[in-house]
């Protein structure tokens, strides 16, 4: 199966936010006037001197979410998105920890966290669509194809109009290469863009990093182990209190009783 991507051609966002709002309701979450990733915002476009820069999952070749995962929670589809199973997650947040481009964030204020990020619309281009952010796009600033036709789009459009752009197509190498790619006006490092990260992918260093860790895998398993038992009761004791309640609402008694408070 091809891979395929995202290019974002920051010469052309105006910085109109109807990404942000499509990504939103994509989601069911509500539209805000803060452009920063969050819990709730898996796409944000942020002013840099007058350059709209869009961040969001990078969708890695080679994920290091995916590897530090103790639980295989995100996967590298063949189709290109990097996506999240959130039934398998124990809310050890190392991919929070380990992501190159700071991307997932955790529902911090949920009795059943989980992380979240961009799915690259999974679900929409499984079935031959478009991802929602890009379809809405007014600029054009976003296309969505098969990531060997992006990259040559993007060659295309830098040896045509080289004044327009920096020649640099910032995703095709960084950290091993990702499925989301940038153009700019200029250097990315000023539009805030992490530019120091190795050409080779991520996840062979962590792992290089933490097998020298004496006992790594006993500790680290024994302490997620917990971690996971905890986040697994909290969801246990929810649903249970769930249940209660709903027994509660249907028990004719308890509603009489409820009545004679009021
Ligand atoms: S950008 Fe971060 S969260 Fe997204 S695939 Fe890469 S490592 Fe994972
Ligand atoms: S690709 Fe889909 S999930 Fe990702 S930012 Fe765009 S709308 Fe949101
Ligand atoms: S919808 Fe397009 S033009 Fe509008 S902010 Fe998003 S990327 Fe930029």
């Amino acid at each position: 199966m091809m891979k395929h991507g995202i290019l974002i051609d920051l010469t052309l966002c105006v910085g109109c936010y109807a990404c942000e709002e499509a990504d939103a309701e994509r989601w069911g979450h509500p539209s805000s006037d803060i452009h920063e990733l969050s819990s709730t915002q898996n796409t944000a476009v942020v002013d840099v001197d007058g350059v709209y820069v869009s961040k969001q999952c990078m969708h890695c070749n080679e994920p290091t979410c995916e590897s530090v995962c103790p639980v295989g929670a995100f996967e590298k589809t063949a189709l290109g998105p990097v996506i999240y199973h959130e039934q398998r997650c124990m809310g050890c947040r190392y991919c929070m920890q380990a992501c190159p481009f700071d991307v997932p964030r955790y529902q911090w204020d949920s009795l059943n966290p989980e992380v979240t990020k961009c799915d690259l619309c999974y679900d929409r281009i499984r079935e031959g669509g478009q991802p929602a952010c890009v379809e809405v796009c007014p600029a054009e600033a976003r296309v969505f194809g098969p990531l060997d036709d992006l990259i040559a789009e993007a060659k295309r459009r830098i040896s045509e109009t080289p004044d327009q752009y920096i020649s640099h197509i910032y995703g095709v190498k960084e950290a091993g290469g990702t499925s989301v790619l940038f153009l700019a006006p200029k250097d990315f490092a000023e539009l805030g863009l992490r530019t120091q990260l190795p050409d080779h992918p991520l996840p062979t260093l962590t792992w290089a990093i933490l097998s020298k860790i004496p006992n790594y895998v006993f500790w680290g398993t024994t302490m997620l182990a917990g971690v996971w038992w905890i986040t697994n009761r909290r969801k246990e004791v929810m649903e249970y209190e769930q249940a209660l309640e709903r027994m509660e609402q249907g028990n004719p008694s308890r509603r009489v009783n409820n009545n004679d408070h009021e």
